[in-house]
């Protein structure tokens, strides 16, 4: 059996760009989908079409594709490391042995009736920014491969059995050996027969096509520590697809976004915020609430304080994510020079700058008692 040609199936010109290669693809995989199309050779014909855009659709596989055709060389060993320069086994001649050796390794691997591990996923989620600094429970849903119900991921229509491939007993690979001057050479290739996986399912599930696998939305519940923050990434393991073969699922990776707040910043564990004070709090001393990430807080104020003082609310920051404990809550305060001062207000300010360092310590705390009064309403 000769496959067709990809760029054929699609109906697309070699030089097509992505843009026309999936148009194409859409419009055929509409028109055979099993759901849509009753032929009989529509699932047939659906699959020929999805995998044709599945190698045309990936700039490498299409690269390849366009190097070697069906019978890429490279494709049965991870990817071909050769650069690029068309390896065949013929450029080991009559040295089969050598051609075992070299790749003993990689064939066992793909052996298509191994045990694979399932594909990784990824997931982003958004969160806001208390919700990343205490850490929260929540249930997502991915949509992920799973076993199909109905043939149980075999792949065969319930009552119908899964063969292994005659062509190739069921290994995957066809050696084709040749005779030439310079010696017997070995090529070895992916199966025509079973495409390489080693069986035939002469009656396919008609839920997946053969495939054994369905896409579901699979809800998953997952819990997000305390102190994560934007950019970390969360493992779930075993949330993954599942395995081939009986091999182990892959992972569920979990990307995180922090929202910014409007009051705190946060530089890892700890919190950075910046509160106003009037002058005579500044001068005078105080004590203020300042809000933090579990409810407000007295901080004191010393007398004579400067604007651009920091003061710190020790364990007030973001829960360490490994060590336990928390940061702390940075608080800069910042001193406002007053605006649209009352006469009683302008004349008091007067008096100040007229007092300038001459006065007692006693004169002075007195002026200052009456400056809280007049900005602070006492
Ligand atoms: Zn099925
Ligand atoms: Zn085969």
């Amino acid at each position: 059996m000769s496959k067709r040609d990809y760029y054929e199936v699609l109906g697309v010109s070699k030089n097509a760009t992505e843009d026309e290669i999936k148009k194409a693809y859409r419009k055929l995989a509409r028109q055979y989908h099993p759901d849509v199309n009753k032929e009989p050779d529509a699932v047939e014909k659906f699959k020929e079409v999805k995998e044709a855009y599945e190698v045309l659709s990936d700039p490498n596989k299409r690269a390849r594709y366009d190097q070697f055709g069906h019978e890429d060389p490279t494709a049965g060993f991870g990817g071909g490391g050769f650069g690029g320069g068309g390896f065949s086994s013929a450029d080991f001649g009559d040295f089969g042995d050598i051609f075992d050796m070299f790749f003993g390794g990689g064939r066992r691997q793909r052996n298509p009736n191994a045990p694979r591990r399932g594909a990784d996923l990824q997931y982003s989620m958004t969160l806001e920014f208390k919700e990343a600094v205490f850490g929260k429970e929540t249930d997502i849903t991915i949509p992920r491969e799973e076993e199909c119900d109905t043939c149980h991921g075999t792949g065969a229509k319930p009552g119908t059995k899964v063969e292994t491939c005659s062509v190739c007993k069921g290994t995957g690979q066809q050696e084709v050996v040749q005779n030439t001057p310079f010696g017997r050479i070995v090529n070895r290739r992916i199966c025509t027969a079973c495409q390489g996986k080693g069986k035939i399912i002469p009656h396919k599930c008609t839920d997946c096509y053969g495939t054994g696998r369905v896409k579901k939305n699979k809800k998953i519940h997952v819990k997000i520590p305390a102190g994560v923050d934007d950019g970390s990434q969360l493992r779930v393991s075993g949330e993954g697809e599942p395995g081939v073969n009986g091999g182990p699922p892959g992972d569920l990776f979990i990307l995180l976004h922090v929202k910014p707040h409007d009051f705190f910043e946060r530089d890892g564990d700890n919190i950075y915020c910046e509160v106003p004070l009037t002058f005579a709090q500044a001068a005078l001393g105080d004590e203020i609430e300042v809000p933090t990430l579990d409810g407000r807080v007295k901080l004191k104020i010393p007398a004579g304080t400067q604007t651009g003082t920091s003061f710190r609310l020790k364990g007030k920051g973001v829960p360490h994510l490994r060590f336990g404990g928390r940061g702390d809550q940075h608080v800069k305060v910042v001193v406002v020079t007053p605006t649209n001062l009352t006469e009683r207000q302008k004349e008091l300010l007067r008096e100040l700058g007229n007092l300038s360092g001459e006065e007692t310590h006693q004169q002075s705390k007195s002026f200052f008692e009456r400056m809280k009064k007049a900005f602070m309403g006492e």
